[in-house]
């Protein structure tokens, strides 16, 4: 597949955007070549500037979780945009998409909308830090919270659990008020409650996790860490900017049955606009300005056409359940058709998903945390990438990213990828 045009737009872009994009990923950096650059989008599918056709598994990294230009959603930015599209000033329509999220996911009183998922988790912990009077902050390695500079932090060297810096501009001081533990790594968890529980505000985890592959928390995990948090007075803040609305109405709280105290959201809560949010209960998002003494603002946050976008998307997602239990068995089928094509090769792998979240790792230990997503074969990635995108087949084009289904993708879609990807397996 020759990709003229794109290849001169990228070329073009990098003259005046760095590397020619937005965001890095998109720049196709672990995987080598040229991005293809989209021009329309609808329900399953993704066009791009050359007028290849391409089944899309990451769906915007998550908020197309109905398909692209879904006319639920469409019709209700439309209707907007004739209203006016920003005003700085209280409208309804935030209230009415509190109101439903509020309904939708457990636990919650109320709820403070910014503009991403990034903002949404810098804020959950500044009110963390607040609420508790306490400055460090417990995350996961390998989990991803955004870029704010207290989340850009790896595992420091030897025995030490203090992370630093793993970004130029990101200061010691940040790094050192951030301790890192493996994902799913109990002993780990329990020795560092031990040694700094007192001092910890909040601990921050994808409570089923989108950014490492996919990597399911093992056995009483988070419950452990629930637990903990309750000992030692320590705010439990599950980053559901991936999972919120996407495992199900009420996300991972629902589906673990662990109840967090602060709950960041952001993809599917904008129905595709630039849309972030966190929740608690009134106890703790009364700490916030202008009721608290916690600050925190946005001039465009709420702005009426993202809420609009998001208020159809819950809506839609509250009135029809049925999207969770069919986009789980879609992903079930095609683990299985993945499954069997693998298993005709030599080829070692290990397949994690849940609900509607997959991710394929070429390598011989299970994945459960970032050190194990490491150790994936990544120039057999790059092929299979490659070859999957030749076949019209768009997926991540990273190793340490989960595909998202949407439910727009029908079974003639999945064996279409199920058929391309037998052939691109028995070339790796
Ligand atoms: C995408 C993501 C973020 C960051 O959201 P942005 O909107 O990109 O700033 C934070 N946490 C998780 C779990 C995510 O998947």
């Amino acid at each position: 597949m020759i990709k003229i045009n794109s290849q001169a737009f990228f070329k073009q872009a990098k003259k005046v955007i760095p590397g020619g994009v937005n965001s890095p990923v998109r720049a196709f950096n672990a995987v080598g070549g040229s991005p293809i650059f989209i021009k329309k989008a609808k329900g399953a599918y993704l066009f791009d500037e050359d007028g290849n056709k391409y089944i899309d598994f990451i769906s915007s990294w998550g908020p197309m979780i109905i398909g692209h230009a879904h006319p639920f959603i469409i019709d209700s930015i439309k209707k907007q945009a004739d209203y006016g599209t920003s005003y700085g000033i209280p409208t309804a329509l935030e209230t009415k998409i509190a109101e439903l999220a509020v309904k939708m996911v457990p636990n919650i009183d109320k709820i403070r909308f910014v503009n991403s998922g990034t903002e949404a988790c810098m804020s959950a912990v500044r009110l963390a830090r607040g609420y508790t009077n306490r400055e460090k902050v417990l995350k996961f390695s390998g989990c991803y919270h955004g870029h704010a500079d207290s989340f850009l932090i790896q595992a420091g060297s030897g025995a030490s659990t203090l992370g630093t810096p793993n970004s130029p501009g990101v200061t010691k001081a940040s790094a050192s008020n951030t301790i890192l533990v493996d994902y799913n790594n109990k002993e780990q968890l329990i020795e560092t409650f031990k040694n700094n529980g007192k001092e910890l505000a909040a601990v921050i985890l994808e409570p089923i996790a989108g950014n490492m592959g996919c990597v399911i928390p093992s056995e009483g995990f988070v419950e452990l860490i629930r637990e903990l948090c309750n000992e030692y007075g320590v705010l439990l803040i599950f980053d559901e900017v991936m999972t919120g609305f996407r495992l199900a109405p009420g996300g991972a709280q629902e589906v673990l049955g662990v109840k967090a105290d602060i709950i960041t959201f952001g993809k599917v809560i904008g129905g595709g606009l630039p849309v972030g949010a966190f929740a608690g209960k009134d106890e703790i998002m009364n700490f916030l300005a202008p009721v608290g003494p916690v600050y925190q603002a946005g001039t465009l946050s709420g702005n009426p056409i993202a809420m609009s976008a998001g208020l159809s998307m819950l809506t839609y997602l509250n009135e029809h359940n049925e999207v969770y239990s069919s986009l789980s068995e879609k992903t079930n089928y095609l683990r299985k058709g993945m499954e069997k094509a693998l298993d005709k090769t030599k080829i070692s792998y290990h397949i994690n998903s849940l609900g509607s979240m997959i991710s394929l790792h070429f390598s011989d230990e299970p994945v459960v945390d970032f050190k194990t997503a490491q150790k994936g074969d990544n120039d057999r990635f790059k092929k299979y990438f490659h070859g999957m995108l030749d076949e019209g087949v768009y997926l991540p084009p990273s190793a340490y990213e989960s595909y998202f289904l949407n439910d727009a993708i029908s079974y003639e879609d999945l064996d279409f990828t199920i058929k391309a990807f037998e052939k691109v397996v028995s070339t790796l």
